[in-house]
């Protein structure tokens, strides 16, 4: 053991208050650099390599039929939590065949309701969201007739009033 391992050994308490100090002036510019790393072409392989390591171990090729139809189970029992709480049945009809069924955004937001602002929420994932979110209170089910209906008939569903065009 040399000098310095000798005094490292003793003072490793020191050391690491130095190192916290050290890191902490430097915060941005450990940052920047973990940023630079993370687009570089090499971490870009070593993560998805390791994605790949990780899927076959976990998730291999044989059973996908399998992963997919639990996905779908899981998709479906989403929807109909989702409805569910939403009431069951369309708002306007009183349809209650969940095959009829749809989200609706109240505020005609829909276009823009985005997930982290990158790509449209629909689908199952609309659901997964929704129940991640608690439910916000802009959304409601209308069944497919009156969502289709509300479209072509500026806002309102036809059952209600026929807006002339
Ligand atoms: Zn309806
Ligand atoms: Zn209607």
């Amino acid at each position: 053991m040399n000098y310095y391992q000798e005094w490292a050994k003793n003072n490793k308490e020191k050391i690491k208050e130095y190192h916290k100090k050290y890191y902490s002036e430097n915060k941005e510019k450990y940052k920047e650099n973990a940023k630079k790393y993370f687009l570089t072409e090499r971490a870009r392989k070593m993560r998805s390599e390791r994605r790949q390591k990780y899927r076959a171990e976990k998730r291999p090729y044989e059973n996908r039929n399998l992963y997919r139809k639990e996905e779908m189970e899981r998709g479906q029992k989403n929807k109909a939590l989702v409805i569910l709480k939403y009431g069951g049945v369309c708002v306007c009809c009183n349809e209650s065949n969940k095959k009829f069924l749809t989200i609706d955004h109240i505020n005609d937001d829909g276009k823009t309701h985005k997930d982290n602002g990158k790509t449209r929420l629909k689908g199952m994932r609309l659901y997964t969201w929704i129940i991640k979110n608690e439910f916000p209170n802009d959304l409601r089910i209308l069944c497919f007739n009156c969502n289709i209906g509300r479209r072509n008939n500026k806002g309102e569903c036809p059952h209600k009033e026929i807006v002339p065009c």
